[in-house]
């Protein structure tokens, strides 16, 4: 339906959306207000505090942020250039210039800095096999990229693991949409690195865990 009117509600704002990216979803607010608890708690640290969208998509999450909280500073990514032009013009209309773009896969174009305070993302998690089980409006309308998380669902999560300690500041926050039965598999991954000091699960609204909120360790600075 979104994809025949062009836009989509999300959180607070009207967001134009097309093939090229992954319709919002309601679930996915949770993940804004977790994001904006943490921004806005102070935790410690000063504002601005330096925030990381990898594969925004449509720019939803980001743009959300970047209205509601207007002091801090954002930058998001797409490997998808048609995504990046649609992200930009929805969060150049939601949030004026505030939101910062890069093209590229995960962290790759950036270098040692910057060191972001809260890195989120939404990244495809649904399991290669279960890809041809979704429901059909999906199937055909949505942008395969977004959703597959390669054989076991996992596969994202496992490179964001493996690389966003590198880029977040000791304490710093990592927060992941999720599916609703990979608590477990996120809970074994992240026994493999001792750079992340906790993660908790958030349940959405149907009772799903749905977001994983991770804590890089204070005292683990630069373990690389
Ligand atoms: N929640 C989406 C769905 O059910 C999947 C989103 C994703 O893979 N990030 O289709």
């Amino acid at each position: 339906m979104a994809y025949i009117t062009g836009e989509k509600g999300f959180f607070e704002s009207d967001f134009e959306v097309a093939r090229q990216v992954l319709i919002p979803r309601p679930e996915t607010e949770i993940l804004v207000e977790e994001a904006l608890k943490i921004l806005n708690s102070g935790s410690g640290h000063p504002c601005p505090q330096r925030v990381l969208e990898l594969g925004t998509g449509s720019g939803a999450i980001i743009a959300s942020l970047a209205k509601a909280a207007p002091c801090h500073l954002y930058l998001a990514n797409d490997i998808s250039l048609s995504a990046l032009g649609i992200a930009k013009k929805n969060a150049c209309r939601i949030a004026g210039n505030r939101v910062l773009f890069f093209a590229g896969d995960w962290f790759g174009p950036l270098g040692d800095d910057p060191r972001f305070d809260l890195i989120v993302s939404n990244p495809p998690y649904i399991p290669l096999a279960d890809i041809g089980r979704l429901a059909p409006e999906i199937r055909a309308y949505e942008p395969e990229l977004a959703l597959d998380g390669g054989e076991d669902g996992l596969s994202c999560f496992r490179i964001i693991f493996r690389d966003a300690h590198k880029r977040l500041v000791p304490g710093g926050s990592l927060l992941l949409e999720m599916g609703f039965d990979q608590k477990d598999g996120l809970e074994n991954l992240l026994e493999l690195h001792p750079e992340y000091e906790s993660i908790e699960f958030i349940k959405d609204l149907s009772g799903h865990h749905r977001v994983a909120k991770i804590k890089k360790a204070i005292d683990n600075t630069e373990r690389i």
